[in-house]
Parts: structure tokens; sequence; C-alpha cells
């Protein structure tokens, strides 16, 4: 039976709430099925979607081994809650410390914020039961995103999300970012980085240390419009959370799971992070999952307590045997095609041949790791103002006029909606990525 998009347009317009913005005929595609990184409307209509999504289908659409692994789990075990255990659970808790590269315990949810909740509500209950129960804060930067709930939304540093629901979970506070585009220190790059990373250090000083949590941060903020730090930023953070005894939390939502051509982005710094927040590609978004991984000794702190000191945290979902089963071959597959080495190498290449576009008036900087790419448009290259979100828009939909989908990120309350980003699949093949860069050439030479 043939779809008629009309129809279900027309139903589409009556039942569905979605995510953003309002109804518009204009930009709504009813998705069929995918393949690869190409994704077809009901129309028949073709796409290279260069977002995988929401920066999520890192080993590509059309999978049938996670389908496969999937419908078996289903069959053999659907569902068991997680106050007990299961084989693809345990197997999986100890595949992703394989890959966090030391020793962590795992605690699944179903989405990164509910990820990013698990770790605010983990690391106060850890100062608690380690006799600082005073330690409730935490410090998170402008511009991130940590998710839609009232305590990760807390931590998101995006105003034009939060003002209209505030006030949200209390206890959080913002830093500015690092960014090497723009940054409002002076000084080398390292110099600016050190600078951006003490601003934490001031904070936790003067709200006095002993009433602070933690720190959470992506290691590249995404969202925000793919916000390139120093290679010096993280450890110098990582430094400071030492020197006052609070706990770093990184979000690994976008950067983890091979998308920055390391396994988790904080790899590319050499830190230890206290806990590593993880969801999107840890099942390229085939199921829902998330993760929040906790490091052995802060665990520890939970144990042997009376049982009115236990972590009191459950969800019905979270470590479903499916999701599970399914990202674990989804972690096989990544490993067999070496997806986190080509994302790596895919990557170098896509910026150094969109590096190009730096030529154009209006492209002020293109920036990356991995397959996380990001180019910001500009007015004026000298003060480099944004450029008008209409323009932005422009050059968005005339990608997708050519087949192209690419993503729009920033801060509007900030003034920077005006970051074209780019998150494809890893294991993008060559002449997938040839059309990304030739279909961007061509619409930044004709506008
Ligand atoms: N953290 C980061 C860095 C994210 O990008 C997101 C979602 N885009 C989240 C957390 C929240 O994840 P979810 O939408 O699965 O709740």
């Amino acid at each position: 039976m043939t779809v008629k998009t009309d129809d279900l347009l027309k139903k589409d317009e009556k039942y569905i709430w979605h995510a953003i913005r309002p109804y518009n005929p204009n930009a709504t595609m009813v998705v069929k099925e995918a393949n690869g990184a190409w994704v077809t409307d009901t129309n028949g209509n073709k796409f290279l979607d260069a977002m995988a999504g929401l920066w999520c289908v890192n080993v590509g659409y059309g999978r049938e081994e996670l389908a496969k692994a999937a419908y078996d789990q289903l069959k053999e075990l659907p569902y068991f809650p997680m106050t007990h255990s299961h084989i693809p659970a345990i197997e999986l808790g100890e595949k992703l410390n394989e890959w966090l590269g030391d020793d962590y315990v795992i605690f699944f949810s179903n989405s990164g914020s509910e990820a990013n909740e698990t770790a605010f509500k983990i690391a106060r209950q850890y100062h608690q039961q380690n006799g600082e129960p005073e330690r409730h804060k935490f410090i998170a930067r402008y511009r991130a995103y940590h998710g839609n709930s009232m305590g990760a939304l807390a931590a998101t540093g995006q105003a034009q999300r939060k003002y209209r629901y505030e006030p949200l979970a209390p206890g959080f506070l913002h830093v500015t970012p690092p960014d090497l585009y723009r940054s409002p220190y002076k000084g080398t790059p390292e110099e600016q980085a050190i600078a951006a990373a003490d601003e934490i250090d001031r904070v936790i000083t003067w709200e006095l240390d002993k009433t602070v949590a933690g720190v959470i941060m992506e290691p590249i903020i995404t969202g925000g419009g793919v916000l390139m730090p120093h290679e010096s930023y993280l450890p110098r953070v990582r430094e400071i959370c030492d020197k006052h005894g609070v706990l770093l939390i990184i979000d690994e939502v976008i950067c983890g799971f091979g998308r920055t051509g390391k396994r988790f982005a904080f790899q590319h710094y050499g830190i230890k992070p206290d806990i590593v927040t993880m969801a999107k590609g840890i099942t390229s978004a085939y199921l829902p999952l998330s993760a929040t991984a906790v490091r052995r000794e802060i665990y520890e702190a939970f144990m042997g307590t009376e049982e009115y000191n236990h972590f009191r945290h459950v969800n019905t979902f979270g470590g479903n045997p499916a999701a599970c089963a399914l990202a674990l071959k989804n972690i096989e597959i990544m490993e067999k095609e070496n997806l986190v080495e080509q994302a790596a190498k895919k990557g170098e290449q896509l910026l150094h041949a969109l590096a190009e576009l730096e030529e154009h008036p209006i492209v002020g900087n293109v920036r990356g790791k991995g397959l996380l790419i990001g180019i910001e448009l500009v007015a004026d290259k000298e003060t480099k103002e944004p450029i008008a979100v209409d323009k932005v828009n422009a050059i968005i939909a005339a990608c997708k006029e050519k087949g192209l989908i690419i993503g729009k990120n920033g801060d509007t309350v900030a003034g920077y909606n005006n970051i074209l980003t780019l998150s494809p699949p890893l294991n993008i093949t060559d002449d997938d990525l040839q059309f990304i860069v030739k279909t961007l050439k061509e619409v930044f030479a004709n506008n």
C-alpha cells in the first residue's frame, strides 16, 4: 500500500506535537526508511543525513544485525527490572568499562537527560556519605546543553531553552565556555584556555568550596555550536576539581562512541573523569538507552550503608535487555569496522576539504574534531559579527533542496544563531563525504 504524504501530513498536524517548532507543512518531512547515511521520505525523496539524526546514528541506518540482536533478546527476555540483573546488562557494563579504560560502575537509564540527573543525584549523595553534606552546587558552562529535565536543563547554559520553565532545579551556576574562535580572554590560545578554566576555580572559591558538589561539562560543547577548547583546558579543570574536592562529570552524550575520533572525547585530553554520562551513540539511537559511569571509589562510598542510605534512584525501563543487547552489537560493529579510527581519519579529510570554505566572505571559522564539525557564519570577518539567522536558514534550505541535511546550532539569546553543524554516521562512505563537500561548496558559491 502506498501512503499518501498529504494525508499523513494532515494527521501529523492533528495529532503530533513536534519538538521545538510549531507545525509547519513546508518543514515537516515524513521519513519512511533509511540506509547508510541516507533517509527517504514518503514522497521517495532521498537526503544525506549529515547530522546522523540528532548526532546519534553512529553506525548508520539500516543495520540488520542491530534489529536482530534486539529481536533475539526480546524473545528470550524482553524485560526484567534492574533491581535484579540480566545477562545483556552485565556484558554491556563490562564492555563499557573496557571502552572507558578504567574502573567504573554503570547505572543504566533511558536518555541523556536522565543520565545527567542520575549523575547529579549520585554526586550529591556521595558527598553526604563522605561527611560533606553541604556540597550540593554544580558548575556548568554557558552555551552548553545537558538535557530537558529540571536538573539537566538547570545545568544547560542556553537561556532560550530555560526561561519559560523557571524556576528550574536550584544550585546550578555557569561560567564562560572556552572557545578558540571567540574568547573574551587575552594571550595565547593556551593562556586563554587556562583563564577560562580558572573562572571555575574562582567560582568554586567564591561560592565556598565546601558547598560545591560537581562540575559538569562536555569535552567539546556540541549543541552550543561545536565550541573547540584548547587542549590545556580540560586537564586544568581536572586539577581545579581535585584541588577543591569537587567531582568532575563529563557529558559524553554526543561526544562519546567514536564521534570525535576516540572512543570517548575526554580520552583526547588525558584526564580521568569521576562520572561519565552517555546516551545516543551507545545504541546508535536504534533503541533508547543511557548510562552513568561512576568511578569505583565513589560507588564504594554507597556500600555498607543502612538501607535508608542506599542510592534511592530507580527507573522502570533503564537497562532494558533488548536495548543492552543492541548496544553490545552496536559496539561490536564499531570495533569490527574500526569506526572510531575511521571517524578520526574521515573527520580530518572532511575538515580539510571544508576549510576551503573559509575563503567565502561569510564563513568565519570551520572547526571540529573527528566527525563533529561546526561552520560559523559571520557578517564581518574582522568583527566576527554573527550573520543574520535568515541567511543561515537560507543556506540550510538550499542544502536540503540539493539533498543534504545539515544542522544549525548556537545560542539565540547570546546572539549566536549562526553555526552550521555536521555530525554524519561514522561509517560514511568516501562518495558521501564528497557529496557533502560538493553540495556545501555549491551552496556557498550561490549565496
Ligand atoms: N547532553 C548532551 C550533550 C546532549 O546533546 C543531549 C541531547 N542532545 C543531552 C544531554 C540530553 O539527551 P536526551 O535528549 O537523550 O535526553
